[in-house]
């Protein structure tokens, strides 16, 4: 994390939470922190924009752990705050976060969403709980059951509001605004500032601070950008190659649809290369432990669609794959922001072929950078569909053996670059 210098004491929360910081290893807060945890502390409405990868969560947790333990007199497990998130992942990942953060205080917290056993969900929210994060489905789900009140709700947070409204959760939204208390504090996290979410703010903001985390680009130019064109129908040759050529390892696949992710998955398995897939249709029980075996290490690929990958936290990972591009720019910076977080060094390699060229002409424009396009000679297409001529790029990936494939010395370290 970069950004000005100060420290967790000095932004004014309370022990227990600079405890449970200090155990999550954060030196010195970041950018958005800085920011928002003054202004959530002041009790003030707040809109950041603000990415993925940015320490966004933890900016609005704390503060409102800080405010509901210190105003808190009982134990009566009342909901005092509601935190909206788009994706089953985002929602289990704020509240294992909000779990860690609250770990020193007595404060109770449990995340409900869709694609798991509502009975077991309500079981949890008749202990009480005094934090709790949602999907907006679900939400409403349980609240149209009669298994949750919204009286006590002090604090309300939609978590990436513009991915909400991608996924048309508009309405569900708008309803659920309706049902909350109008004296309550309303914080709005969005990754961009589009039309739409400026008018969902005005109807839900009151004179709120506005807050901008202008990083992203500064992030994403630390990250080394491959293109490889080949042909669509050897895609999956070329990334065999690759991963085989180079053993490496923690490599996270975005690709675009559900039946290709498993499909990649099942042909990387059977040429010996430990993978798994996350989208839509998978379960719960099945995405956690995709996740959890390919941050241990014993799962080498993980294949992911856009959405299901869309907020999973897995820090600094070395290199992430396109295997397709997306057809949204801004997903395009989203997943490559996945490698080369907190200033470690990034790879993001694209495997592209012709019929993506619009595609590739957006995110040039997005980002104001022109990739220049590195042929594996084996896999260059033919000339008369690329008119160019291929080179041999020679030992491209050489400095990032020691990053990607554990079994490799650092070798390479400080050799200029390329491909940037
Ligand atoms: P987020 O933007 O909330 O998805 O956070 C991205 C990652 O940064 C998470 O893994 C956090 O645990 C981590 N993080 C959050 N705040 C800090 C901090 N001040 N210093 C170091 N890492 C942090």
């Amino acid at each position: 994390m970069t950004g000005p210098t100060t420290t967790f004491s000095a932004l004014g929360l309370c022990d227990e939470l600079l405890q449970s910081v200090a155990e999550k290893g954060y030196d010195t807060p970041s950018e958005i922190q800085i920011e928002a945890v003054p202004a959530i502390l002041s009790e003030r409405d707040v809109m950041a924009v603000a990415q993925t990868g940015t320490g966004k969560t933890a900016s609005f947790v704390l503060p409102i752990l800080h405010l509901i333990h210190n105003a808190k007199k009982t134990d009566s497990g009342l909901i005092r705050a509601l935190i909206i998130a788009p994706t089953r992942e985002l929602a289990a990942q704020v509240a294992t976060s909000v779990e860690a953060y609250s770990k020193y205080t007595n404060l109770r917290s449990f995340a409900v969403f869709g694609g798991v056993r509502i009975e077991s969900q309500l079981i949890e929210l008749q202990k009480g709980l005094d934090i709790l994060v949602a999907t907006p489905g679900r939400l409403l789900d349980l609240y149209n059951n009669h298994s949750l009140s919204f009286d006590d709700i002090a604090f309300f947070v939609l978590d990436e509001a513009d991915r909400m409204l991608e996924l048309g959760f508009i309405d569900d939204i708008r309803h659920i605004q309706t049902l909350l208390p109008k004296q309550r504090q309303t914080l709005l996290f969005s990754a961009t500032f589009s039309k739409e979410i400026k008018s969902l703010a005005q109807g839900m903001l009151k004179q709120p601070i506005s807050l901008e985390i202008k990083n992203t680009n500064n992030n994403i130019n630390t990250i080394t950008q491959m293109l490889h064109p080949v042909e669509k129908e050897r895609k999956t040759e070329l990334l065999r190659y690759l991963i085989e050529q180079h053993k490496w390892h923690q490599l996270l696949i975005f690709i675009k649809t559900k039946r290709d992710a498993d499909a990649l998955r099942d042909t990387l398995g059977e040429a010996g290369i430990s993978a798994e897939s996350i989208h839509a249709n998978r379960t719960q029980h099945a995405r956690t432990k995709a996740l959890e075996g390919f941050k241990q290490g014993t799962i080498q690929v993980l294949v992911a669609t856009d959405i299901a990958a869309r907020g999973i936290d897995i820090n600094q990972l070395p290199c992430v794959i396109n295997y397709n591009l997306p057809y949204v720019p801004e997903d395009y910076v989203h997943r490559i922001g996945r490698t080369g977080r907190a200033s470690a060094e990034g790879l993001a390699i694209t495997l592209f072929s012709e019929d993506e060229a619009k595609q590739l002409r957006a995110i040039e424009r997005s980002t104001g950078r022109q990739f220049k396009r590195h042929f594996i000679p084996a896999f260059a297409p033919p000339k008369k569909v690329i008119e160019k001529k291929v080179e041999d790029d020679g030992d491209l990936y050489g400095h990032f053996e020691a990053d990607i494939n554990p079994k490799k010395k650092a070798k390479g370290r400080g050799r200029k670059r390329r491909g940037r």
